[in-house]
């Protein structure tokens, strides 16, 4: 499997998250041209909720 297939993948999996504010579903920003997730400072991903129209971002959950 390739970078890009496995980035693609890896998209496809990270694409929906349940939005924090509402419990509604959130679709990940991507830039329109690079094909690339949307990210804050920090480089986290930005998701925008469907219903509420709210945008946040979702860390990365890191095992302590
Ligand atoms: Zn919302």
């Amino acid at each position: 499997m390739s970078k890009v297939q496995t980035l693609n993948h890896n998209l496809e999996q990270i694409k929906y998250q349940t939005c924090p504010y509402d419990d509604e579903e959130a679709i990940l920003l991507t830039d329109i041209d690079e094909d690339m997730p949307e990210t804050d400072e920090d480089g986290e991903l930005q998701y925008y909720c469907l219903t509420g129209h709210h945008v946040f971002t979702v860390e990365e959950e890191e095992e302590s």
